[in-house]
């Protein structure tokens, strides 16, 4: 019998991906998923239409999040697993934490235009199909629908990531909330691509201090962000933490997305994957 097919981290509409996730769903299936977790950022709104889709085509369906958290003056991500997405206590925090979204996306507007791109909030919101959830992602697609940049990952070189001219430092979770609004809601906590964060060796050493004494569980080793280098680092940290080890695409979009969903390298065999409690 070949393994299982899982893939733990991916984005729908509902979020800045581009299926919505009936389509998201459907195209898991096609890649032979068995399971996936929809783990759109600080929004539960698309799990109920991908379980209905899910269990239509026969694909195991994870409830999942991605909270956006700051940490050490860097943006860091916390996947919640398994999650009871009608949770009041995490249904309403993401709620609070979407709630800051539309004022951030103003402020890189007027960044852009001050680099003389104008009309840069109308254009991000064209694409995002939740108004709640514009994300950088949306303007960097309007910053390549315009002709502005030839792609996106050139808009973030020139313009998004952080000290470039359209970034806005902007306030997200705190570190011991998100586990534990996810913990609230039965879920585990999944440290997500570590290998992005430009973090200094002390400072990713305390965040995954700070992330296992909140009761975190896990770490995303194989990543459609990572290289085999990276891969093997984070591998490295799961056998000396005790972490539970994720498989993880992190699936937006055929044209944006290195890795299709389900099609990730496997997990190291020694290490335990963080889905033998999620079956
Ligand atoms: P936000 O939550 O608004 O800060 O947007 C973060 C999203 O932007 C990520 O989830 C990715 O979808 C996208 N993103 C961030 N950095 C890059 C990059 N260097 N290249 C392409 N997409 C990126
Ligand atoms: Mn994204
Ligand atoms: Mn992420
Ligand atoms: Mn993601």
């Amino acid at each position: 019998m070949s393994p299982m097919n899982v893939d733990l981290h991916s984005h729908s509409t509902v979020s800045d991906g581009w299926l919505d996730p009936r389509a998201l769903v459907q195209r898991a299936a096609v890649n032979g998923v068995d399971l996936m977790a929809l783990t759109d950022h600080d929004e539960v709104g698309g799990i109920d239409v991908a379980a209905e889709a899910a269990a239509e085509m026969g694909v195991g369906l994870v409830p999942g999040v991605e909270i956006s958290v700051s940490f050490a003056g860097e943006t860091v991500h916390i996947v919640g697993l398994g999650i009871d997405h009608r949770c009041p206590t995490l249904v309403d925090a993401l709620a609070e934490l979407r709630a800051g979204r539309d004022a951030r996306a103003q402020r890189m507007s007027d960044e852009l235009a001050r680099c003389g791109i104008a009309g840069a909030y109308e254009g991000a919101r064209r694409f995002a199909r939740n108004p709640e959830l514009v994300s950088r992602a949306h303007f960097a697609r309007h910053l390549v629908a315009s002709g502005v940049m030839p792609d996106v990952k050139t808009v973030f070189d020139h313009y998004l990531a952080r000290g470039k001219p359209g970034f806005v430092a902007h306030q997200w979770a705190a570190l011991v909330d998100a586990v534990s609004w996810i913990r609230a809601a039965g879920g585990i906590a999944v440290v997500a691509h570590p290998a992005r964060y430009r973090l200094s060796g002390a400072d990713m050493a305390r965040l995954f201090d700070e992330f296992i004494a909140a009761g975190g569980e896990a770490v995303e080793v194989v990543s459609g962000a990572h290289t085999a280098d990276e891969m093997r680092r984070f591998a490295t940290v799961a056998r000396q933490r005790g972490l539970l080890a994720s498989r993880a695409s992190d699936f937006h979009g055929e044209k944006e997305s290195t890795v299709d969903i389900g099609r990730c390298n496997p997990l190291p065999a020694d290490l335990t994957p963080v889905w033998s409690r999620l079956i």
